[in-house]
């Protein structure tokens, strides 16, 4: 990250229907037509890429590749980093071993098929991961992962096989080569933005962008201010951030960014192989 004083990811995780039909477990239209509009948010993000030069990383479930091939070759074919993320937005902590196996290989295939892309970095489905994960993962010959919050700035060392004790220390297993870049709630659109009512999910949403644009510029011009070289991710859905007003809020922060020295916008790919390349001969690794 030589010269480069702080890095600005915006990543979108495309899931389109597979979050409603997956695990909001929805068949009613009105519901799944919400997932639809996810299509509508991806042509707008992409123009708005476009149009500032900045690229962004696509988070895509299989489901969403199956559906919608076009949408996802054609944010590949810009530029746009894919990543995976899931087949049918699965939570992998409620999959056995093998199943969460199975559900990446599939995620694999489709995107493959799609966008004819191999992704480098796995974001797991609302950011709950399984004991296996990392282990699959590496397996894969995945790069990095994207869906854990023990730093906010700044990458670090996924790792296996730490214990959990409830009567004594928590016990940190070995780092692995699998580089985590760290997500948060506070920078992701959906709990901010997504009015849910379901019998298995409520969240009240339908916050103001002005305030959620307080949140995310602050965030920046602390990590600005106090982390050198800080890594500033972003974690968007088109079908949330796709609508006009967030989407006037999106261009504003993109402006704002833009304005301060040395910051530079890049795909968590190009930050994971960087930070790999810089930091691998820390790496503890046991594997
Ligand atoms: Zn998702």
């Amino acid at each position: 990250m030589a010269g480069h004083r702080a890095t600005v990811c915006l990543t979108f995780d495309f899931d389109a229907i597979s979050l409603w039909i997956g695990p909001m477990g929805a068949t009613s239209p009105s519901a799944i037509s919400r997932g639809e509009f996810g299509v509508v948010g991806v042509e707008r993000i992409l123009r708005l890429l476009a149009q500032t030069g900045v690229p962004g990383t696509f988070f895509v479930t299989g489901h969403t590749a199956d559906t919608y091939p076009a949408a996802v070759r054609t944010s590949a074919a810009a530029g746009h980093e894919i990543g995976h993320h899931g087949y049918l937005h699965e939570n992998p902590a409620a999959l056995t071993k093998d199943e969460e196996r199975a559900v990446l290989e599939r995620g694999f295939m489709a995107l493959q098929w799609a966008a004819d892309v191999r992704p480098a970095g796995y974001r797991s489905p609302a950011w709950d991961n399984s004991p296996h994960t990392v282990e699959l993962l590496l397996e894969a010959g995945v790069q990095y992962e994207s869906s854990l919050m023990g730093q906010d700035f700044q990458p670090y060392w996924c790792r296996v096989g730490d214990v959990i004790q409830a009567d004594g220390p928590y016990l940190f297993g070995p780092e692995v080569d699998l580089v985590e870049l760290p997500v948060s709630w506070i920078l992701d659109d959906f709990p901010h933005f997504e009015y849910l009512s379901l019998p298995n999910r409520r969240s009240p949403g339908l916050s103001a962008a002005s305030k959620v644009e307080e949140i995310w510029r602050d965030e920046f011009t602390y990590m600005y201010r106090e982390v050198e070289g800080g890594i500033y991710t972003l974690t968007m859905h088109p079908q949330v951030i796709g609508r006009g007003h967030r989407m006037l809020m999106l261009e504003r922060l993109i402006a704002f960014f833009q304005e301060h020295d040395g910051v530079r916008f890049a795909t968590l790919g190009r930050v994971a192989s960087e930070w790999r390349a810089a930091n691998g001969r820390q790496l503890i690794s046991s594997q």
